[in-house]
């Protein structure tokens, strides 16, 4: 029942995938050819026929030739396992496929007619190429799609085109697309916004971009694929939209004039973060609808001022219905919660073969005159909000919604119930953390008859696609009852963390690429001791945690690797393999986690001088567990990148890692000596990019420039220092500052003599740190310091390295235009970052870092 629009504008461009496209004539052509092919194979008004291909031109010729032919699809994602895949097609009976040569293999022998679009095009090619006369109503079929049941057997839902014909027209009189829109094509067959992805365009004339198979989970990918095709149109689950929030060139993606977010409950703080990053109006939409009810049932326009916890779910689209009723099928009142019922011209005819479920679901309308007038039970509790809106309030059964799968937890507890060493099983989900679901099976095995964890995934991975496979297994003498017999699920989820992993011997990293692989894996997983032969996906990853195992890997390693390389390389161990293969070279990066766990912000610490942060490591220490703390080493330390030559430069660098960590303000700055400077310059810096700098602290910093100095002062404040030390203390002093003076004035071939005579670190490292001291005596020569609008926070040394030193406020008093906070600290310039002076600068500094987050 489709136009689509090839008389408008045969020549546009209607479908690209990756190199290649398809205008509108030569889709409409290729599509009349098969569909006259697939009439001669008797497919007509009310035959179901699979579409066995993977995404690419040829699945939109595919669709378009069956439905052209009069008949109905049924999508059959090649991801599926076989033994899914052959319950599908035994429970739907089909007897005509349309796929690939490729993919024929995987297909049972029973099906009569395998209409292969490669190596049968000869064939079909010889069809005329004209348009064909259509009896198909709005009454017939147009597809079917298994979604899990809770009996252990997946479902066919049975969509009319009336309700597509409808959600597509209500998208239109709504969004109004044009023809220069760019449609993203992003979703499976087997789910239903890939259909309104795939006709909506085509229906109004514009371009459909089809993503590459398995680029619909690379969130990388589809940020390019965004910014190279300047997409305006596309739909994802909101635990989708959270990773792709976080892809680093999302900003840029400034083209989308509609982005459809469904399936899942869609939480206000993602709300807010997409209007933080995109910045965007009138253009996300929360999308309502299960596949009963053809695609979308309501929506609602995401608003950046609302005021919601939950967002609302909307209203009813056009010709819908939606009424909240009771358990005696009356409405409730608003406010109150209640079953939530769809009528209207979307509601399926029902599942396939499944007369009674069917008339279970689909209920007469008692609220209405028409004798065949229909209400689909969704199962989801909501309620009416005084505005007319709805609020999703979760569901009344065990079907949960996983990364936007939709999931009945009793289909993978009858299937692990057929396994013949288990004598019972629960699945629940857990969250553990935000917007992580997974699975967690609990199961009472057959006395003498314990399965092995890897036994069970292989069996269930036969059953069930991916999405559906429990990421944990826990092995239980017998499952927990409520009083009333039930099994206590709520005892359960609190017995979660008991979860054994898997019973492999355990290995450890053997080198250094391995125990950083494993650190990353240990935070992206949340497990404790990962053995470096554990698989990822049977540790509970998934393909969404997959996007942030490889953002980690970037940001640590800085390998931009293909998503696709867990599939080759799933264990720690394969993949530091590929990672040491030759050209592979771990980059250059200023930001050093000293300390990275804990829950306060991060507390971002400049190098000195020297460039280097290891100075840091006891502050870091006394700082405690609880705050992050990173340092920031000076570029040029590896000998591969040149030195920062002026401050400028170094802080806004500095700014553009830290914001790695911390994308915005507040921040808490510190930095000893030289380090002191490049922080106030950062927070300048900062400042004028409208980000709020709650601690800028100075470790014996100075503001240079304005502090003039004459060689008296320099000797005269040494004898004080020196008159003040102990006995054994003295020679060190003279020694570092002779090491100091000598580093600062003397040309660097005479300072390598030295550095050798005193059979000091000869490698390259020294040479590179020289380089660096020179380059940061240089910048600090020629920075000039601007005033700072707000306050700084000085940590003087009471041993002053030079009388210079003994301005009370450091040199700062002209520069901080709120003032200088200024704390003594016993010690002297270097002595106060170690033992013991050390503790007293942590002890203050934690004050500061406290009373500034407080603020
Ligand atoms: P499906 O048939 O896969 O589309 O799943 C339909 C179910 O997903 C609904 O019955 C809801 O439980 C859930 N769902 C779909 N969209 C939303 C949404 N925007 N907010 C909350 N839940 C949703």
């Amino acid at each position: 029942m489709f136009e689509i629009q090839v008389e408008r504008s045969p020549q546009a461009t209607a479908v690209v995938f990756e190199n290649n496209q398809l205008s509108y004539h030569q889709l409409n052509q290729r599509a009349n050819q098969l569909a006259r092919h697939l009439r001669s194979l008797g497919i007509k008004p009310e035959v179901l026929v699979g579409i066995y291909l993977e995404r690419s031109l040829e699945m939109v010729v595919g669709l378009l030739g069956i439905l052209k032919a009069g008949g109905a699809y049924l999508p059959l994602d090649p991801a599926y396992p076989s033994e899914h895949l052959a319950y599908i097609l035994e429970d739907s009976q089909i007897s005509a496929i349309v796929t690939t040569q490729e993919l024929v293999s995987s297909l049972p022998d029973r099906i009569t007619h395998v209409v292969c679009l490669d190596s049968d095009w000869q064939v079909i090619s010889e069809n005329n190429q004209e348009n064909l006369f259509s009896n198909t109503t709005l009454d017939n079929l147009i597809y079917t799609i298994y979604t899990s049941g809770s009996t252990g057997r997946s479902k066919g839902v049975m969509i009319t085109h009336r309700g597509i014909c409808n959600q597509i027209t209500w998208r239109q009189t709504t969004f109004r697309l044009t023809q220069a829109d760019k449609v993203l094509q992003n979703i499976s067959l087997s789910f239903d916004p890939s259909v309104w992805q795939i006709f909506w365009p085509l229906c109004w004339g514009a371009q459909l971009i089809m993503a590459r198979p398995g680029g619909n989970l690379d969130t990388r990918y589809l940020v390019e694929l965004i910014l190279q095709q300047q997409i305006t149109v596309m739909a994802l689950v909101p635990s989708m939209l959270r990773v792709l929030l976080d892809e680093k060139e999302i900003e840029n993606c400034q083209s989308f004039r509609h982005i459809t977010c469904g399936g899942e409950a869609l939480p206000v703080e993602l709300i807010q973060r997409f209007f933080a990053k995109l910045n965007l109006d009138d253009v996300l939409y929360n999308c309502y609808g299960p596949t009963e009810a053809s695609i979308d049932a309501t929506f609602w326009k995401c608003d950046r001022t609302s005021n919601y916890l939950i967002a609302p779910i909307g209203c009813a689209i056009a010709n819908t219905q939606i009424y909240i009723l009771n358990e005696n099928l009356e409405p409730t009142a608003i406010g109150e919660s209640g079953e939530l019922h769809i009528g209207g011209v979307g509601l399926a005819r029902g599942y396939l073969n499944r007369p009674d479920l069917t008339s279970e679901k689909f209920i007469p309308d008692p609220l209405s005159k028409k004798p065949e007038a229909r209400l689909y039970k969704t199962g989801d509790l909501a309620r009416y909000l005084d505005n007319g809106n709805i609020e999703f309030l979760g569901r009344l059964d065990n079907q949960i919604k996983l990364r936007g799968f939709r999931i009945e937890l009793a289909e993978i507890e009858a299937i692990l119930a057929q396994h013949a060493s288990i004598q019972q099983t629960v699945v629940i989900p857990t969250e553990d953390n935000p917007g992580d679901q997974r699975l967690v099976a609990y199961i009472v095995p057959h006395r003498e008859q314990t399965p092995t964890f890897d036994e069970v995934r292989h069996f269930l991975k036969q059953k069930l696609p991916n999405y559906m496979l429990p990421n944990s297994f826990v092995l239980l003498d017998a499952l927990p009852l409520t009083p009333n017999g039930k099994v206590d699920r709520y005892a359960l989820r609190a017995s979660h963390q008991t979860i054994q992993q898997s019973k492999d011997i355990f290995v450890a990293p053997q080198d250094e690429l391995e125990l950083e692989l494993t650190k990353i894996w240990e935070k992206v997983l949340g497990i404790q001791r990962i053995s470096i032969k554990n698989n990822f996906f049977e540790m509970g990853g998934h393909s969404l945690l997959a996007v942030r195992l490889f953002a980690e890997i970037e940001k640590t390693l800085g390998n931009n690797l293909p998503l696709a390389t867990l599939l080759q390389a799933p264990t720690i161990e394969e993949l530091a393999n590929i990672l040491r293969q030759p050209g592979w070279v771990k980059p250059w990066s200023s930001l050093v986690p000293i300390q990275p766990k804990g829950s306060k912000p991060p507390f971002f610490l400049v190098h000195a001088v020297g460039g280097n942060i290891l100075s840091y490591c006891d502050l870091a220490r006394h700082l405690g567990l609880n705050q992050p703390v990173y340092g920031l080493q000076a570029q040029g330390l590896d000998g591969k990148t040149p030195p920062h030559t002026s401050i400028e430069d170094m802080a806004a660098q500095y700014i553009k890692e830290i914001r790695t960590v911390q994308p915005n303000g507040p921040y808490f700055l510190g930095g000893a000596s030289f380090g002191g400077t490049v922080v106030f310059e950062m927070a300048q810096q900062l400042y004028a990019q409208g980000e709020k700098v709650a601690l800028l602290s100075l470790l014996d910093s100075a503001g240079w420039n304005n502090l003039p100095t004459t060689f008296f002062d320099f000797v005269s404040g040494h004898l004080n220092n020196l008159a003040q030390l102990k006995p054994q203390e003295k020679l060190t002093y003279i020694w570092e500052r002779l090491e100091w003076h000598i580093s600062k004035r003397i040309p660097k071939p005479i300072r390598q003599v030295f550095y050798n005579l005193r059979d000091m670190d000869r490698s390259p490292q020294t040479l590179y740190t020289l380089n660096v001291l020179e380059a940061n005596l240089h910048a600090s020569k020629n920075y000039l310091p601007q005033v700072y609008p707000s306050h700084v926070t000085l940590f003087r040394a009471k041993l002053k390295s030079s009388r210079r030193y003994s301005d009370p406020l450091g040199g700062w008093g002209g520069l901080a235009l709120e003032g200088v906070e200024v704390h003594e600290i016993p010690g002297d310039h270097t002595s106060i970052l170690r033992e013991p002076h050390v503790q007293v600068l942590a002890k203050k500094l934690k004050a500061c870092l406290d009373e500034a987050e407080r603020l």
